[in-house]
C-alpha cells in the first residue's frame, strides 16, 4: 500500500529563482509568503479535493480545461501561479519581446508604450481579486484580458503569454493598497522571453479556437481593433462568456 504522500498526484513546482531575486519590485518576504503559502496551498487543497471528484488521472492543464467548482478554482489557482511565476525575472535577466511580438503589440497596440499603458489601465478595471492576462488567438492578434478569481484564458480558447497577479496577496506587503504601484512596476520584470515562446507556440497549435467555452467571467478590456469596424460597446450579462465587442474575433 502506497503512503499518503507517494499517491498525491501534484507538486508544488519550484520557484526558477530565489525569493530575493524580485527585489526591490517583489520582496523577499512577499515572495516566500506568496509561493509558499498561497501557492502552496492551492496544490495542496487540491491533492485533498481530486480523491472521489471524478477528475482523477487528468494533468493540472486538463484540470483547467474540464474541471468544474471547487477542484477547478484549486487548480487554475496553482496552474496560474505556475505561470506567474515564469511571467516575471530578475532585473540581470531582462529580456525584450522578441520581432514578431513586438510586431504583434504594434498592431494591437500601437507600439510598447502605449501597450504598458493598456495594461496598466486594464488591471484598473478589475474589481475584486483575480488576474491580468495577455493573450493571443491564432491570428496572431493579442488582448489583454482581466479574470475574476481563477480564471484562466485557456478555458475560452486563448494562449496566455504573460500573467499577473491581482490577488491582494501579491502586493499587499510592498504596496499596501496601491495595486496600481505594483502593476506599474510589474512591467518593469516582465520575462519577455517567456513571452516570446508562448508567443511562437500559439502559431504553431491552430486548433485552439475549438475549445472555446461560452461559460466563464471574462472581463474583456481590448485594444484598437486590427481591422474592420469595431462593434459598439455591449453589455454582457453573468454567463453570457468571453465575447469580445472591439474586434478579437471571439
Ligand atoms: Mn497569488
Amino acid at each position: 500500500m502506497k503512503s499518503e504522500t507517494s499517491t498525491l498526484p501534484f507538486r508544488l513546482s519550484p520557484l526558477p529563482y530565489a525569493f530575493d531575486a524580485l527585489e526591490p519590485v517583489v520582496s523577499a518576504e512577499t515572495l516566500e509568503v506568496h509561493y509558499d503559502a498561497h501557492h502552496r496551498g492551492y496544490v495542496e487543497n487540491l491533492n485533498k479535493l481530486l480523491p472521489g471528484s471524478g477528475y482523477e488521472g487528468l494533468s493540472l492543464t486538463e484540470l483547467v480545461e474540464k474541471s468544474e467548482g471547487p477542484v477547478l478554482n484549486q487548480a487554475a489557482q496553482a496552474w496560474n501561479h505556475d505561470f506567474y511565476w515564469k511571467s516575471m525575472t530578475p532585473k540581470a535577466d531582462l529580456t525584450t519581446p522578441d520581432e514578431k511580438l513586438v510586431e504583434a503589440i504594434r498592431l494591437s497596440f500601437g507600439n510598447l508604450e502605449s501597450f504598458r499603458i493598456e495594461f496598466e489601465k486594464t488591471a484598473h478595471t478589475l474589481f475584486g481579486s483575480g488576474w491580468l492576462w495577455l493573450v493571443t488567438n491564432p491570428n496572431r492578434e493579442l488582448s489583454l484580458l482581466v479574470g475574476n478569481n481563477a480564471e484562466n484564458p485557456l478555458r475560452h480558447g486563448l494562449t496566455p503569454l504573460i500573467v499577473c497577479d491581482l490577488w491582494e496577496h501579491a502586493y499587499y506587503i510592498d504596496y499596501r493598497s496601491s495595486r496600481n504601484a505594483y502593476v506599474a512596476v510589474f512591467l518593469d520584470i516582465l520575462n519577455w522571453n517567456f513571452a516570446n515562446e508562448n508567443f511562437r507556440a500559439a502559431q504553431s497549435s491552430p486548433g485552439l479556437t475549438t475549445k472555446m467555452r461560452p461559460t466563464g467571467k471574462f472581463s474583456v478590456v481590448k485594444n484598437t481593433p486590427i481591422s474592420g469596424d469595431p462593434e459598439p460597446e455591449k453589455n454582457h450579462p453573468e454567463g453570457s462568456g468571453f465575447k469580445s465587442s472591439l474586434g478579437f474575433g471571439y
